[in-house]
């Protein structure tokens, strides 16, 4: 596959396994695959030999009994194929581990299974069926990229899809012990290459160790050269000889030369975290720390979903770009964890609903930027779909008039009661506080609130929307408040429903509990919360050009659709001048405007100095007007990062999303005077 303009491979659909259900020499059905001719396991002992190569190999059971670390033990592996080894590992994991140990389990999948494929080859095993269940659920799409699945309270397993050299390349985290699958390499030779091994050696952890079924000559000397330590064991069954080893110096990361101030820093103290701001953004990061049994203090000066986040009913959708660019695949990646996080979170449906979106294809260039769109991007149906005016009114339930881009997958959420439910996660303390000042000290941070009182934390997560730039360690960062207004209407009865959210300008959910929501305005360099007739009369207006048929129907069933028949909520929320979110570390914008000055001089001359940030402090806002589909897999990113877990993203995404990233540019633009000065630093 040719990689994309920004150096990541293409964002489309993988080719998923033919799998070919032959009797193996038991005479018993077991998956096979029918373009590589190997076995997936067998049927007969496959259990035991994943017990006795990968397990044993890796000596795990004794490992995960003498787990002690807050951060989690991770497992990398080179082919998930039905996921058999990850299962028995975790399952090992729950046997051995104590109470508190986590287990984080990596792997890489080029051809991934059919869901039903995967079902029918799980089902063999009997005692595996809950663990396989949760497997199931949350299996994703064949899309290229990074899947995070919640697996168990203290099992996550991150699926990367696509080549498994390639995406170890892209992995930002460290490995303590790995799975070396895939098939035979004389069936698989495009595998078992140098460039995968370097790629394992350069995400391990020192003392990293390794198994594999094969003892092939080349899986040796590509085991050597990138620096492992083999040894041959007994095999399992009929195979006489395997490898396991482990490699004590791994080679140091090396894809930081060029962009050195992403450098992360080494883990710090991680007891008691402060999260300020309890929008979706704060609240999900609260929840993503507590779950990892850290004790958490959200603090918010009114209450969860009372800023930007508050409104009854959001839509949880994406516009992406016709040409792939990383903005559009953080999106992506973040509509489909938010979808799977969601159904985690609240199976039964009450705070959201995966209905449907439809993007309509209105005005003069919309129709020709969807049909590039699909044209560049060739992903599951299940994802986003080009769909005639004929099916989009079939599937939104009225008539649209227009095709559509169909994302089946997005839909629509309740984000001022998601709030209140991840502000009540155990572990989580809300505590009702504006934060005026916060103080770096030796062991971590005192923060000082607004009530006169004092609190101290060993890292702080800021995530106050368009006031996060507010503090001093944080007012580099430009940030804009952007006002959005949504406009209610109480839908007399019997009046027709949606059956999709529908957007073109603005969006239209299904109406919710007898209301209908539209909206919403978008007003940058805005920050007044009070509603305004006139925004409802924008709203009024985009309605009826993005659903006319539907306007006049509601018209027809006696609504009132009059700026008086209307409530309204009106939220601040907060962007960036590239209007991708901010999440990481924060730089410390003073060491980086001195170590980085030269590159106003000569942007390809990058100095050798990592960069400095305010240590445990992390940041998490400018999610706009899409933070349904951003902020959950952003709080995913910072708890992993905090936790010193691998990361849900690929680096150059994680880099992307860096709150430090317009530092940089401006550096390497001569743009060099302070935030202030050039009056883009505090939002008010
Ligand atoms: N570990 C698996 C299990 O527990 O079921 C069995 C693995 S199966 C023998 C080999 C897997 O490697 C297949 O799913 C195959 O699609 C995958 N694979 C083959 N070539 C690959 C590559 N270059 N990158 C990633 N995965 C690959």
């Amino acid at each position: 596959m040719t990689a994309a303009p920004d150096g990541l491979p293409p964002l489309a659909a993988l080719e998923t396994a033919r799998l070919d259900w032959r009797r193996d020499d038991t005479g018993e059905e077991a998956p096979r695959s029918a373009d590589f001719d190997d076995v997936y396991f067998s049927r007969h002992d496959g259990r035991a030999e994943t017990e006795h190569v990968f397990l044993d190999g890796n000596r795990l059971p004794e490992r995960f009994a003498g787990w002690q670390e807050r951060r989690p033990f991770v497992i990398g592996e080179t082919g998930f194929g039905t996921g058999l080894n990850m299962l028995c590992a975790w399952a090992c994991f729950d046997a051995h581990a104590a109470a508190g140990a986590r287990l984080h389990l990596v792997s890489t999948e080029k051809f991934p299974l059919r869901r039903e494929d995967l079902a029918r080859a799980l089902a063999i095993w009997p005692d595996l069926v809950s663990r396989a269940e949760a497997l199931v659920a949350q299996w994703p799409e064949p899309v290229a990229g990074v899947h995070r699945l919640g697996l168990g309270p203290r099992v996550t397993l991150d699926l990367h899809f696509g080549d498994a050299a390639e995406r170890l390349a892209l992995l930002d985290g460290r490995v303590d012990a790995w799975f070396l699958d895939g098939f035979a390499p004389s069936k698989n030779p495009a595998m078992w290459q140098p460039e995968l091994f370097d790629a394992m050696a350069a995400r391990s952890r020192p003392g990293a160790t390794f198994a594999t079924f094969t003892c092939a000559g080349v899986v040796k000397r590509g085991l050597k050269a990138a620096g492992f330590a083999w040894r041959k064991v007994p095999g399992f069954g009929r195979k006489r000889e395997m490898l396991a080893g482990e490699i004590d110096a791994p080679p140091e990361d090396r894809r930081r030369t060029a962009t050195p101030w992403f450098t992360p820093l080494p883990a710090r103290p991680m007891q008691h975290v402060a999260v300020i701001g309890a929008g979706i953004a704060g609240a999900g990061v609260a929840a993503a720390l507590a779950e990892r049994g850290l004790a958490v203090t959200l603090l918010d000066r009114e209450g969860p979903g009372a800023g930007g986040s508050g409104n009854a009913q959001g839509a949880l959708y994406v516009k992406l770009a016709a040409e792939t660019n990383p903005q559009s695949r953080v999106y992506l990646a973040g509509l489909l964890h938010s979808r799977r996080w969601l159904s985690r979170l609240d199976p039964g449906q009450s705070l959201w609903s995966p209905c449907g979106v439809l993007q309509l294809a209105l005005g003069e260039k919309e129709p020709a930027r969807q049909a590039r769109f699909l044209a560049r991007h060739p992903l599951p149906s299940g994802v986003v779909e080009g769909v005639s005016a004929g099916q989009a009114a079939e599937r939104a339930g009225v008539e649209t008039g227009a095709p559509a881009l169909d994302y089946p997958a997005a839909g629509w959420v309740r984000p001022d009661a998601l709030c209140w439910r991840l502000a009540e996660t155990p572990g989580v303390a809300f505590r009702q506080a504006e934060v005026t000042r916060l103080e770096a000290t030796r062991e971590g941070w005192h923060l000082l609130l607004g009530d006169g009182t004092t609190l101290d934390a060993d890292q702080v997560v800021i995530a106050t929307a368009a006031l996060a730039n507010r503090f001093a360690q944080t007012s580099a960062l430009p940030l804009q408040p952007v006002r959005g207004q949504v406009s209610r209407l109480r839908l007399p009865r019997d009046t027709p429903g949606l059956g999709r959210v529908v957007c073109a300008g603005g969006y239209v959910p299904p109406a919710l509990s007898g209301w209908l929501t539209f909206g919403a305005t978008f007003s940058p360099n805005d920050a007044d919360g009070e509603v305004h007739e006139s925004d409802h009369d924008a709203n009024l207006a985009e309605f009826a050009r993005t659903l006319p048929a539907y306007v006049a129907a509601l018209r027809e069933a006696g609504a009132d659709l009059t700026r008086s028949g209307l409530e309204g909520r009106a939220g601040v929320r907060a962007a960036s001048p590239d209007k991708t979110p901010y999440a990481g570390p924060v730089p410390d914008a003073e060491a980086w405007r001195e170590a980085y000055a030269g590159l106003a001089r000569d942007a390809t001359r990058i100095p050798d100095i990592p960069g400095r940030h305010h240590a445990g402090l992390w940041i998490s806002t400018a999610h706009g007007s899409r933070g349904l589909a951003s902020a959950p897999l952003c709080a995913e990113l910072l708890a992993s990062m905090i936790c010193d877990e691998p990361l849900p993203l690929e680096q150059p995404l994680v880099d992307h999303l860096h709150p430090g990233r317009r530092l940089i540019r401006d550096l390497m633009q001569g743009k060099h005077e302070s935030a202030s000065a050039r009056g883009v630093g505090n939002s008010s």
